[in-house]
């Protein structure tokens, strides 16, 4: 989920954030804490997101309204842009070895091969890094 700044969403609607993206508790405190910096926004948790009880515990879920990312403004962008989740950061990678093939940016040159690669590359440590957050912190 990304509707980058510089993508031609006349061409998706900003299909990207019609999905809810799933944080840790602490991925949540600290969006919260950097839209207030970056944005002058208040974040009430309680009306931003939803718990959601995972394999290992409970994560959290940005809501939804009307199917698309509360974060959505009228203009289809990200209102808390520079603060947006990780796998809203990673997309349009959406597994360790997966693209969103729906994303028309992979069609027009917008991820080149490069970044595509770099993305999942990082999609793979970042799994490697929660699976250990996990372990130490929280769940088992
Ligand atoms: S947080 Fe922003 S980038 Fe992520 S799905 Fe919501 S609107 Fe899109
Ligand atoms: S082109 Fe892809 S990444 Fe960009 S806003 Fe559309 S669906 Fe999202």
């Amino acid at each position: 989920m990304d509707c980058h700044t510089n993508c031609d969403i006349r061409l998706c609607g900003s299909l990207c954030c019609r999905n809810c993206a799933v944080l840790t508790e602490e991925e949540v405190s600290e969006l919260i804490s950097k839209a207030k910096e970056e944005y002058a926004l208040e974040l009430d948790p309680k009306r931003y997101f939803r718990e959601a009880q995972g394999e290992h515990g409970i994560y959290y879920a940005v809501k939804m309204i009307k199917g698309q990312c509360i974060f959505l403004n009228r203009e289809k962008r990200c209102r808390v842009y520079k603060c947006r989740p990780l796998l809203c950061e990673l997309y349009p990678v959406i597994d360790v070895n997966a693209v969103d093939e729906r994303c028309p940016g992979i069609r027009n040159s917008r991820f080149p091969e490069e970044l595509l690669a770099t993305l999942k590359k990082r999609y793979a440590n970042e799994i490697d890094e929660r699976i250990k957050l996990e372990q130490e912190f929280r769940f088992i």
